[in-house]
């Protein structure tokens, strides 16, 4: 499966390749932001961004957004204006007596264990957050917040979606191959480097949920992702190693 890849992203048969692994022709249009992440506030004239994707590419997002929205949801405020309907449409997801059909609840009932073996419960000083009752070992009923953790690779990994997505929508080609891509969370962004972003417009045409900013500088780039007014990452992205 080796054909000559262009700069555009395109195979020389000018067939669409997919720009996430610029290795497999595109079978889809794959929506960079999920469209359940979209809050409901998200005003219909938003086009929502959708790029080209092999099945495989595909498949793999759609776990690896599962694994990133579940524990994430746990921890952020439900009832932030930047997330409206988002977190309903994340609990209608897992209650599998909602379910369409049997497939479908067998589907998510497995979600459910799988989730529940992960899930603990934190009592929180001050809940802003979702709360359930939850039984101590000594038998009393007490409100709790459940908490998983949400592992630092799946974060990278949608980050690395979103900047490639976003990369290849917003300049026309794709993030080459061999581009190495760092991935920071939004609390470690040194104070200088926050300044740098400060002149650079945000992108906030796409939905009041997630708003970026992207710093160019050569070859390379930093990306600030805001999603849900909340939560704050972003990727580093480098110079190309297959030097021309
Ligand atoms: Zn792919």
């Amino acid at each position: 499966m080796s054909k000559a890849i262009r700069n555009d992203g395109r195979t020389t048969e000018n067939a669409k390749i997919c720009v996430f692994c610029l290795n497999c022709p595109a079978s889809e249009a794959e929506h960079v932001l999920p469209k359940s992440w979209y809050p409901s506030t998200t005003p219909k004239t938003v086009q929502r961004v959708t790029v080209p994707v092999c099945g495989v590419c595909a498949d793999e997002f759609e776990k690896t957004e599962r694994a990133f929205k579940i524990p994430l949801l746990m921890g952020l405020e439900p009832n932030h204006a930047d997330m409206a309907g988002v977190y309903e449409a994340f609990k209608r997801s897992w209650q599998f007596d909602k379910a369409s059909s049997h497939k479908e609840a067998g589907h998510r009932a497995g979600l459910f264990r799988k989730m529940s073996r992960q899930v603990r419960f934190v009592v929180r000083p001050a809940p802003s957050r979702l709360e359930v009752p939850v039984r101590t070992p000594a038998g009393l009923y007490i409100k709790a917040s459940p908490a998983m953790t949400l592992d630092r690779n799946v974060a990278a990994r949608i980050c690395e979606k979103f900047a490639k997505g976003f990369h290849f929508n917003d300049y026309g080609t794709p993030i080459p191959a061999s581009t190495p891509i760092g991935f920071f969370w939004g609390k470690d962004v040194a104070p200088e480097v926050r300044a740098s972003f400060l002149p650079v417009p945000v992108n906030g045409r796409l939905a009041p949920g997630l708003r970026y900013r992207v710093l160019k500088e050569g070859d390379c780039s930093i990306w600030l992702f805001l999603l849900w007014g909340q939560v704050e990452f972003g990727a580093l992205v480098g110079k190309p190693q297959s030097a021309e």
